[in-house]
């Protein structure tokens, strides 16, 4: 293929790398396994019944592989599992095995709440998971259960430590920063990654699918972040990278390394190489997007690796969406309102961040 405005050559691999209308290259694919979910934290599910995705209409493990061998044709690298809980759909590990034989994938990481993960971690690692996430809000079990209507806090823990004995390659804790309930936990939280040896990222609560209850004031900005750190440890120092990763990444005085994901206040759209594949086989080209693109009916319907390859390359190509960034344009105006109403949120599950997979 000839090199043009929307395809370069990864120099590395001579892997022709697809580019979207603001150069943005796709690298980066988020793989929903299932919509369901054993938790139902406030932020993401605040209800305790959703419409959900008709079990027909899940994509099997060989459809995933078959797409994903469709994505990495166009450069996409780095796979990551999610859902609703991922580890709630059965056999992972072979869907694992699966993509570990496409060697274009050179990392496969997932995120996960980690109530299952003391069965599972062992088998994740044997088939070649790469990196694990566990999401973690609070270190007081009375707020997890508050916060997810679930007692499971003592498995979590449980999940955490089974992956920190394993030594899979990275092992990440995110928790979403809430003014008004766990920001007197920052330092906790990061003392708790030491212990385990998990990175801790703190992610800025986003006003994206279902998590109606979103206010301004209740996002805690990275730059509080940083300040309530540093009032603890002294001076914190930017870690400069040369990277398409979504967490800014700093070190404390004593060498530990923490990232924010500063999704709110600091969008970082113009990096974003990232598009979503949900259970039932959309495509979103982003987080905030309200339309995507069935691929499930093409592939199901007989389309040749060839036609799929040219259908997502278009649409890569076409690429305008910068969700957050138009979220915080809307400020000023002072017209940030609901982003999806309910309504239409029931009648249109993918639009929840449990249906494409934070
Ligand atoms: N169930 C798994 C978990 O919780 O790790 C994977 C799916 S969950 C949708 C993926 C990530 O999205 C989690 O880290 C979660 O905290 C984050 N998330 C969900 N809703 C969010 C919101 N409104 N703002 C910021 N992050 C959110
Ligand atoms: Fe919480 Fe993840 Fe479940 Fe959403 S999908 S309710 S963030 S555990
Ligand atoms: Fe990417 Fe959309 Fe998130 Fe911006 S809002 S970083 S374009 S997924």
């Amino acid at each position: 293929m000839s090199e043009n405005l929307t395809t370069k050559m990864n120099a590395e691999e001579s892997m022709p790398v697809a580019l979207d209308t603001f150069g943005r290259p796709l690298r980066a694919l988020r793989v929903s396994v299932t919509d369901r979910c054993n938790l139902r934290c406030q932020y993401c599910m605040p209800e305790e019944e959703y419409v959900w995705l008709p079990r027909e209409t899940l994509l099997s493990f060989e459809e995933i592989s078959r797409l994903a061998n469709v994505f990495t044709s166009l450069g996409v690298d780095k796979v990551r599992i999610t859902g609703g809980e991922p580890l709630l759909r059965k056999n992972l590990p072979s869907l694992i095995s699966l993509l570990r034989t496409n060697a274009k994938i050179t990392d496969i990481a997932m995120t996960t709440n980690g109530i299952l993960l003391t069965e599972q971690a062992q088998s994740l690692y044997d088939a070649g998971l790469h990196r694990v996430t566990v999401s973690l809000d609070t270190l007081h079990a009375d707020r997890f259960k508050t916060l997810t209507k679930r007692d499971t806090f003592a498995q979590v823990l449980e999940g955490i430590d089974t992956v920190g004995r394993i030594g899979f390659q990275d092992f990440k804790i995110d928790t979403v920063a809430m003014r008004g309930f766990n920001d007197d936990e920052l330092v906790d939280l990061i003392e708790f990654g030491k212990k385990v040896g998990g990175e801790v990222r703190y992610i800025e609560y986003m006003d994206v699918g279902g998590a109606n209850d979103w206010s301004s004031d209740k996002v805690l900005s990275c730059a509080e972040i940083l300040q309530k750190l540093s009032a603890h440890y002294g001076l914190i120092e930017p870690i400069i990278e040369d990277s398409w990763a979504p967490a800014n990444r700093f070190r404390l005085p004593d060498g530990t390394i923490f990232g924010i994901i500063a999704s709110t206040t600091l969008p970082f759209c113009s990096t974003c190489d990232r598009s979503r594949l949900t259970a039932d086989g959309m495509w979103y080209l982003c987080l905030y997007a309200k339309i995507g693109m069935d691929l499930r009916k093409p592939l199901r319907d007989g389309a040749t690796e060839e036609e799929m390859r040219a259908l997502l390359l278009s649409t890569w190509q076409h690429r305008v969406d910068r969700g957050a960034e138009q979220r915080k344009e809307l400020e000023p105006a002072n017209s940030r309102g609901r982003f999806v109403e309910i309504e239409r949120l029931r009648q249109d599950p993918h639009l929840e961040m449990h249906a494409r997979g934070g």
